[in-house]
């Protein structure tokens, strides 16, 4: 599928236009139209109704972008969230170090087969996929070129590696000027929007723009717990904007500056949280497959161990084949128990939890009546009251409302032949699709319009639904097609005889009749069916 095609039909539909677009747009920002809108509301539902209302062991919250600066000190953000950058002084391309490669090939075309100690250079910058494909290419120029001369397999070395000597950096050509010899070491950027708290601007008042939702969680961990009447396993999930001042917004929504995350923390007790990071993992797996992205087009990819955060003994990410490469739509990650650790140790709150029931369970067995019994026993000891007392350890999937979004749109993507003419059609799960039905009277005349807005009313108090009366009635169902709207409804000559209305279906074009009573629960089945 191309990319280009569904930019251009989400701008022309009214799913995603550029933010600001009358001002020439503004790079990594964008906006969700009436239509865009209403599909990522569905998705964010979903995940809500699924992950949070429908689950026992799940609460939500909503917790202020703007915090306490100290809780990003805590959480590694200030001074750790930086990506290495390197500049180009002659175009003044700003490039991440991590995202670009150098292959080094050593050339043997000195005299009589000599190693010539001069490398050649060349650099790939983007995604983790288009970078290896680029990378690919290039390896396959160079063969070509240089069979008989050459040793043909490059060392790949990332412009973050400090250990590039200056000569070799010096051979690095700008991805985007092509320039050599102009480009700086990395540098790191920190990628948190900065802002100012009340009128003075000094450093007191240094603020940030949230980059993740999931600290407001661990900020909160002690407020639920006392209030809430959780118990391990439990988890917090929360919705809601991040801002990162990302170096190369692209690929359309999937990288932007402004964007909503979706997540969770879970906290388990230390043993668990191996079995609940499985459970997460496949848990949401299974979500993005049970809403229609193609289980081929998904994988799941654990870390290697040189991936993972220091404090991380499992990380997997769930990738989409975008059009653009495989990326990365979610994150999950066993965090150990370093969140709650950190926001106690710079908070000076004792962020622990006493697990009652497990020691209810076992202090019969112990021979104890009371708990500080058992901590006392065990005074001096790093953990006196564990395994009763101790920092959750916490499984976090972390997924992308956008990055959702456009993967739902990608798969959805489909042009088809339809009566000899191509056809553009979103083929969304019916719980996704924007629009759930669109009425229309065959023609404006006969009581045809007045019966099918009856039918309209009525099914406006259920759904999300859409009224159409001009046109010729196949560009109707065209245009439904492509904002997705999984069923179309018709009141034509037939109606005003018999009281039964055409349904359409959106994916096989099929029809059938439906009696005019029966439209809403017949609409109903086949939403939810
Ligand atoms: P990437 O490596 O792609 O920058 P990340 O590993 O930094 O992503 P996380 O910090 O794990 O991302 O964030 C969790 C999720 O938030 C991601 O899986 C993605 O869906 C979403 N996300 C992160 N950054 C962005 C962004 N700039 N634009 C849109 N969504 C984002």
């Amino acid at each position: 599928m191309d990319m280009d095609k569904l930019v251009s039909l989400c701008k022309r539909r009214g799913f995603i236009f550029p933010s600001s677009e009358i001002y020439g747009g503004i790079n990594g920002f964008w906006d969700y139209g009436p239509l865009g809108v209403e599909l990522k509301r569905n998705i964010k539902e979903a995940w809500w109704r699924d992950n949070v209302q429908m689950r026992d062991d799940m609460v939500g919250l909503d917790c202020s972008i703007i915090m306490h600066p100290k809780v990003w000190e805590a959480s590694g953000h200030v001074g750790g969230f930086s990506d290495p950058m390197v500049d180009c002084r002659e175009c003044k391309g700003r490039f991440r170090a991590d995202q670009m490669t150098a292959l080094v090939f050593t050339d043997r075309s000195g005299p009589q087969g000599a190693t010539n100690p001069r490398p050649l250079v060349f650099s790939a910058i983007g995604e983790r996929e288009d970078v290896e494909r680029e990378n690919a290419k290039a390896i396959e120029k160079f063969k070509k070129a240089n069979a008989a001369q050459a040793d043909c397999d490059p060392d790949v070395i990332r412009l973050d590696n400090l250990a590039i000597t200056d000569e070799l950096y010096a051979l690095v050509p700008c991805p985007s000027c092509k320039a050599r010899g102009t480009l700086t070491r990395p540098r790191s950027f920190n990628l948190m929007f900065e802002t100012n708290i009340g009128a003075l601007e000094d450093a007191s008042s240094k603020a940030y723009l949230r980059p993740e939702t999931a600290q407001g969680i661990f900020a909160n961990f002690k407020n639920v717990v006392d209030t809430g009447r959780v118990k391990t396993p439990f988890g917090i999930g929360q919705i809601g904007k991040s801002f990162r001042n990302e170096i190369n917004p692209r690929n359309f929504i999937f990288r932007s500056r402004e964007f909503e995350q979706m997540e969770i923390e879970f906290f388990c007790h230390p043993e668990e949280s191996a079995k609940w990071y499985q459970y997460w993992r496949d848990q949401r797996f299974q979500w993005y497959v049970r809403h229609g992205l193609r289980s081929d087009r998904l994988r799941l990819r654990e870390h290697d161990a040189n991936e993972l955060a220091f404090y991380s003994t499992g990380t997997a990410d769930i990738e989409y084949s975008f059009p653009f490469g495989v990326s990365e739509l979610e994150g999950i990650a066993n965090r150990g128990s370093y969140d709650l650790t950190q926001h106690q140790k710079f908070s000076g709150k004792d962020l622990s939890y006493f697990d009652e029931e497990r020691w209810e369970r076992d202090k019969a067995g112990l021979g104890l009546t009371s708990f500080k019994e058992y901590v006392k026993k065990r005074e001096g000891e790093p953990q006196p009251g564990y395994p009763y007392q101790y920092i959750p350890h916490v499984i976090e999937p972390s997924a992308g409302a956008d990055r959702a979004t456009l993967a739902f749109l990608c798969e959805a993507y489909n042009e088809d032949e339809v009566g000899g003419e191509v056809r553009n059609v979103l083929k969304f799960h019916p719980r996704l699709a924007p629009i759930k039905a669109a009425v229309f009277p065959l023609v404006r005349k006969d009581g045809m319009p007045e019966k099918a807005e009856a039918i309209y009313r009525d099914l406006q108090r259920h759904y999300p639904v859409f009224f159409d009366e001009k046109g010729a009635i196949g560009r109707r169902y065209r245009r439904q097609d492509e904002a997705g709207t999984p069923f179309g409804i018709t009141v034509d000559g037939q109606t005003l005889t018999d009281d039964t209305v055409t349904f359409r279906d959106r994916d096989s074009c099929r029809q059938w009749r439906v009696p005019l009573a029966g439209v809403v629960q017949a609409v109903r089945d086949l939403l939810e069916g």
